[in-house]
């Protein structure tokens, strides 16, 4: 049986069909950032709807935020993000392809993540001892000691172009959660909510990434989708449970089995961190599980640096028992590129054979870019024509719909398999005189006669 490639599959369709492009390729590429066509953008704001839904829309206890990308430069101190957010950098020197030392060692089973450069460089130099340390683009054995690379993106914002040196540099959010901490007050006076409480954003952020090879799967520029959850840390046990299950419940919600994801427990913690747990799921274009979400118990550590950087006192005054503290934090933060990649993995399938092949993204409905896409059976019948379009002109209303009149029924069928679109409606000489179509299932392909006055609801059942 020949062996799908599924990474170059999955990224040729994502580019021929419009769904995501390399950044910049007129000008030769830019590495490690990506445009998102039409069905990308509409794939996204989907995710992002669903996340924002289940996060805000639908509970109590959680608001929305959108703070800004460029923030007090203090921030970034505070958090300890300009001292030590860095990954450890190996460097060939023949080919000066560049790698990330703990990712190496992790290949070798030696758990890296979070590890002093120090025990880095000692298991490194034990592999070159050994003679299994090598450059996996070229295969040479010459990689230098492992360095400390800052991810930290920096800009001159606000101060002349020529003049970036480190006393006016600002950073790009390498996190959205900053903007959280610091409006953490602001929400509490602007708002009703009363702890425990969460705020819930989603945006940019970015990072200056060692290595970025896997499509969109770690990129320079991305968004995340990022939950703080302020509590009495007397609660944390119970929060972090029930927040673990609800993000889990989210992804088997949108068509994930048990069997795909799973719970990844970090063994090293940040010194702050309580717990820190993973969602990863079994990328079949990575050929393995990788992380997609964290789901992180924070202690006061946020909260208590920006108090003490910022001379403000951000502790929490409970009304009932007068008690004073600053809250705890329990976070929950997604990465909405990396989830457009996992759900354009879950959904790619290649079936049938021949003629019947086809290539189809089998997309939880709700997420598909497109839900219903509206066909003339003839091009050059303007009465089937201008019936579809008073359909489509009707279902666009309230579904995102497409017109398509372009090449046979078959190759419409095809086109719109391969970006995910769950129905396709067919309008015939039937059509004209009964006032039913064609309604086509992607999945199963199955058809039936549905009533043009019913459509609406037919799509609203299954949306
Ligand atoms: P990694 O160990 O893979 O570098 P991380 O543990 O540093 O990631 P977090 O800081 O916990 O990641 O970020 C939370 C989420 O944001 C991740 O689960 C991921 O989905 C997303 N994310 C982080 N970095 C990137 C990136 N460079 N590109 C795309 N998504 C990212």
């Amino acid at each position: 049986m020949v062996k799908v490639d599924y990474l170059q599959n999955i990224t040729s369709l994502a580019k021929r069909r419009g769904f995501i492009f390399p950044s910049s390729e007129i000008y030769g590429g830019f590495a490690a950032v990506y445009d998102y066509g039409h069905y990308g953008t509409l794939l996204k704001n989907n995710i992002r709807d669903a996340w924002w839904r289940a996060m805000v829309q639908l509970r109590d206890d959680v608001v929305g935020l959108d703070s800004a990308i460029f923030m007090h430069p203090t921030t970034w101190k505070a958090s300890g993000h300009v001292d030590s957010f860095d990954d450890p950098q190996v460097d060939c020197k023949k080919c000066k392809s560049r790698w990330r030392a703990d990712h190496i060692l992790e290949q070798f089973g030696i758990s890296a993540d979070k590890q002093p450069i120090e025990f880095l460089n000692a298991e490194l130099d034990k592999l070159r001892q050994d003679k299994k340390l090598k450059c996996a683009n070229c295969g040479s054995t010459d990689l230098t000691q492992a360095k400390r690379f800052s991810l930290m993106v920096k800009s001159n914002l606000g101060s002349p172009t020529d003049a970036l040196s480190e006393e006016n540099a600002v950073y790009l959010r390498p996190e959205t959660c900053g903007g959280i901490y610091l409006e953490y007050k602001n929400t509490l006076d602007a708002t009703r909510v009363k702890l425990p409480f969460g705020i819930a954003q989603v945006g940019k952020a970015f990072r200056n990434e060692i290595v970025a090879r896997q499509f969109i799967f770690r990129t320079r520029e991305f968004e995340q989708m990022e939950m703080q959850y302020f509590l009495h840390p007397s609660m944390m046990k119970e929060k972090y449970e029930e927040w673990k299950q609800v993000r889990w419940n989210w992804y088997l919600e949108y068509g994930m089995g048990e069997d795909i994801i799973r719970w990844y427990e970090h063994e090293k913690l940040a010194h702050y961190a309580s717990e820190a747990y993973d969602i990863e799921y079994n990328f079949k274009a990575l050929g393995g599980f990788k992380e997609v979400e964290g789901i992180h118990a924070r202690g006061d550590w946020d909260l208590s640096q920006h108090s003490k950087f910022s001379g403000q006192d951000l502790s929490y005054t409970d009304s009932q028992s007068g008690e004073k503290f600053i809250p705890h934090i329990i976070e929950t933060s997604a990465g909405l590129n990396r989830l457009v990649f996992m759900f354009l993995d879950y959904a790619y399938c290649e079936e049938g054979e021949g003629e019947e092949k086809r290539t189809v993204l089998k997309f939880d409905k709700r997420l598909s870019p497109i839900k219903a896409a509206v066909f003339p059976l003839l091009k050059n019948k303007p009465e089937l024509v201008a019936k579809a379009r008073e359909i489509y002109d009707m279902l666009k209303l309230e579904f995102m719909c497409e017109f398509d009149d372009n090449g046979n029924i078959g190759k419409r069928y095809r086109r719109q398999d391969e970006i995910g679109t769950p129905y396709c409606v067919t309008v015939d000489f039937d059509s004209l005189e009964k006032g039913d179509v064609t309604v086509r299932d992607r999945d199963t392909m199955a058809q039936e006669r549905v009533k043009i006055s019913a459509l609406s609801d037919y799509f609203r059942d299954f949306l």
